[in-house]
C-alpha cells in the first residue's frame, strides 16, 4: 500500500512500526461552532484512510481530538481563542459550546458514515500531559518565558521548516509586523499562555495560571496514547506551515527523534470556486444539504469522486448532480442484488484486483469509483456481483449493503402524504399552479421533499 507523505514529497510504501497495528493521529475539530462542509471532507479522507487499512487487514489504534481550548483566531498566537469568541457570541460558557458542537460533529460524522476513531480525547482532560511536555522543553532549553507565557524558540531547532519547505528567513520575511516584542523570532510559538485573571478557561501552572497552545495538545495526546513514534499523523493542508510545523518542532525538540513517520494532508474543498468564510454565508453544513432534500451520504459520494490531494470544489448543482449518480448507484446494485446469471470466477477477481490497486496507490478513491460503477454496470446480473460491491462498499462506506432497507424506510406508506401529493398532481392537472406550491410548501414544512421524475413524483423524507 502506497501513501503521499509530505514530507517526502513522495508515495511511500507504507510499512508499520510495530506488527499489523497502524497507528493514526488525526487532528481533530475546534468546536467553536459546526463543522463545515470543509472540515468534513477532511474527515471523510480520514475515513477513507482507515478504511483502506482496514481492508489490507491492519488493526488500527486511531486518535483525534477535540480542541476546546486554545485554537486562537489565527493560527500563529494571534487573536482570541476561537472558545471564548464562540462563547461570548452565542452567550454561553465555553464548557457548554464545547459540549453542544462535539455532539453535533459527533452526529454529523456518523450521518456521513465516518468511522468514530477508537480514540478521542479533550484536550482540557489533558492539560498535565501539556504541562509535563512543556517544562520537558524549558529544561532542554528549547522554550523561554515572556511576560505573556511560554514560547518555543524556533532557532534551537534545526529542522524547523522541513514539512513545508520554508526557511527561517522566509519565514522572517513573510511575518506580520510582529505585535509581541519579547518573542525571540516572529515564527516562535506559545506552548503556554499565562492568563487574565478574566479569563474564562484557566489551569494553574509553573508560570500562574494560563492554558495551553494550540500546537501542544496534538504532541501532548498523541505521545500519550500512541507514544513517542507513531505510524500516521492527518490533517487538512492548511495545517502544513504552522500547526504540523510547530508540532514537529516540539516532539522532535524533546524526543531527539522524528517521531511521525508518514503526514498525510487533504486537499481543501472551494465552493463555487472560492474559498469559504462566514461573511461570504458559504459554510455549509450537514443541514444545509439536509434543508435541502440531499442526503449526507450524497455529500460522501461528492467527496468521493476527488482524490484527496485535489480540490474539489462545491456547488449544489454538484451535490444535487451527487445525489442522482448516488441513487443510481444504489438502484444499479440493488438490480444485482437477487439476480442469478452466471458470473466467472475470473471477473471477479479481475474486479477485485483492479478496486485493490485504486485504494492502495496511495487511496485512488475516484478510480476505485469507476471500478465500482464498471460493477455496477456489468452485462450480466448477479448476487455475486452485489456481494463484491458490498465488499468494495466497506471502503467506500455508501451503505450498499443496506440498499434495500434504506428504499423502503424511504418509500414508507404514509396515506396522508399520499393523498396529498394526488391532490397536487390534481392541481397540476387543473394548472391550478398556486394550490399546486402551496400543497408543495405544506409537505415541505411536513418535513417531505418532492422530486418530479419521468416515473412520476417521488417522495422523501428528510
Ligand atoms: P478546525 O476545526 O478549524 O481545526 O479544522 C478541522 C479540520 O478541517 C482541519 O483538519 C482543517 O485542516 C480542515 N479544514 C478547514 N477548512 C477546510 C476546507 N475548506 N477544506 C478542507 N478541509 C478544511
Ligand atoms: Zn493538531
Amino acid at each position: 500500500m502506497k501513501l503521499y507523505n509530505t514530507i517526502s514529497r513522495q508515495k511511500e510504501n507504507f510499512k508499520t512500526l510495530e506488527g499489523n497495528e497502524a497507528r493514526i493521529y488525526s487532528c481533530g475539530p475546534t468546536v467553536y461552532n459546526y463543522a463545515h462542509i470543509g472540515n468534513l471532507r477532511t474527515y471523510v479522507f480520514m475515513d477513507i484512510l482507515r478504511r483502506v487499512l482496514k481492508y489490507n487487514g491492519y488493526t488500527l489504534k486511531h486518535v483525534m481530538n477535540i480542541t476546546d481550548v486554545g485554537h486562537l483566531v489565527s493560527d500563529s498566537d494571534e487573536g482570541e481563542d476561537k472558545m471564548l469568541k464562540g462563547a461570548r457570541e452565542q452567550q454561553k460558557s465555553p464548557w457548554e459550546i464545547a459540549e453542544h458542537y462535539t455532539q453535533v460533529f459527533l452526529n454529523d460524522i456518523a450521518k456521513l458514515n465516518i468511522e468514530k476513531p477508537e480514540i478521542v480525547p479533550k484536550a482540557t482532560e489533558h492539560i498535565d500531559e501539556m504541562l509535563e511536555f512543556v517544562k520537558g522543553l524549558l529544561e532542554e532549553g528549547y522554550a523561554y518565558e515572556t511576560s505573556d507565557g511560554i514560547y518555543f524558540d524556533i532557532s534551537k531547532f534545526e529542522g524547523y521548516g522541513k514539512l513545508s519547505k520554508i526557511n527561517l528567513e522566509e519565514q522572517m520575511a513573510g511575518a506580520r509586523v510582529e505585535v509581541n516584542e519579547e518573542k525571540r523570532h516572529p515564527a516562535d510559538f506559545a506552548l503556554w499562555k499565562k492568563a487574565p485573571k478574566e479569563h474564562i478557561m484557566q489551569w494553574p501552572s509553573p508560570w500562574g495560571m494560563g492554558y495551553p497552545g494550540w500546537h501542544i495538545e496534538c504532541s501532548a495526546m498523541g505521545r500519550k496514547y500512541l507514544g513517542d513514534v507513531f505510524d500516521i499523523h492527518t490533517g487538512g493542508v492548511d495545517h502544513i506551515p504552522i500547526h504540523h510545523e510547530n508540532e514537529i518542532a516540539q516532539s522532535e525538540a524533546l524526543l531527539g527523534k522524528p517521531t511521525v513517520n508518514y503526514w498525510l494532508h487533504g486537499e481543501f474543498m472551494l465552493v463555487d470556486n472560492g474559498k469559504m468564510s462566514k461573511s461570504l454565508g458559504n459554510t455549509y453544513t450537514v443541514a444545509d444539504i439536509e434543508a435541502k432534500g440531499l442526503k449526507p451520504l450524497a455529500f460522501r459520494y461528492l467527496c468521493l469522486n476527488a482524490h484527496y490531494r485535489n480540490k474539489l470544489n462545491f456547488t449544489w448543482e454538484a451535490m444535487q448532480s451527487a445525489q442522482v449518480s448516488y441513487d443510481r448507484l444504489m438502484e444499479g446494485a440493488l438490480s444485482h442484488k437477487k439476480a442469478t446469471e452466471e458470473i466467472e470466477k475470473e471477473v471477479i477477481e479481475s474486479f477485485e484486483k483492479e478496486f485493490e490497486e485504486a485504494i492502495n496507490d496511495d487511496l485512488n478513491i475516484p478510480k476505485a469509483l469507476g471500478i465500482v460503477w464498471n460493477v455496477v454496470r456489468y452485462g450480466k446480473k448477479s448476487a455475486a456481483l452485489f456481494n463484491l460491491l458490498v465488499k468494495m462498499d466497506t471502503v467506500l462506506g455508501l451503505d450498499i449493503g443496506k440498499v434495500e432497507e434504506k428504499k423502503a424506510e424511504e418509500q414508507q406508506a404514509d396515506p396522508e402524504v399520499e393523498d396529498l401529493i394526488n391532490q397536487r398532481q390534481q392541481a397540476r392537472k387543473d394548472k391550478n399552479w398556486k394550490l399546486a406550491d402551496e400543497i408543495r410548501d405544506k409537505l415541505k414544512a411536513m418535513g417531505i421533499v418532492l422530486e418530479d421524475t419521468p416515473q412520476g413524483v417521488k417522495w422523501k423524507r428528510v
